[in-house]
């Protein structure tokens, strides 16, 4: 899991500066992903804190906690639909990216 920890600090950083633009509030930000994860998920699936922010500013937040979570859960860079490993230069570049080159 440290092997993607410039990627989660890059993630947390970019996260922070979405939600202040969106001045949302944010319970995470106090409360690290140190909870059930799939809790955590749940809570992902419906974003009020969100309600009423730009779509793509939340959508943007939206993507890079799922990312974070995944960091957490062991499932960051692996392809979600084919099941490889993402390569390493692709979630540098991306690094919300759930699939890998071939199935983006
Ligand atoms: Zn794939």
């Amino acid at each position: 899991m440290t092997e993607f920890a410039a990627i989660k600090t890059e993630l947390e950083t970019r996260l922070a500066n979405l939600l202040e633009r969106a001045e949302v509030i944010e319970d995470d930000l106090r409360h690290p992903l140190d909870a059930d994860w799939e809790e955590q998920a749940a809570d992902l699936a419906d974003d009020e804190a969100l309600e009423g922010v730009d779509n793509v500013l939340r959508d943007e937040i939206h993507q890079i906690r799922l990312a974070l979570l995944r960091i957490e859960n062991g499932s960051y860079g692996t392809c979600a639909k084919c099941g490889d490993e993402i390569a390493p230069e692709r979630l540098k570049a991306r690094p919300i990216a759930t699939r890998c080159i071939k199935c983006a």
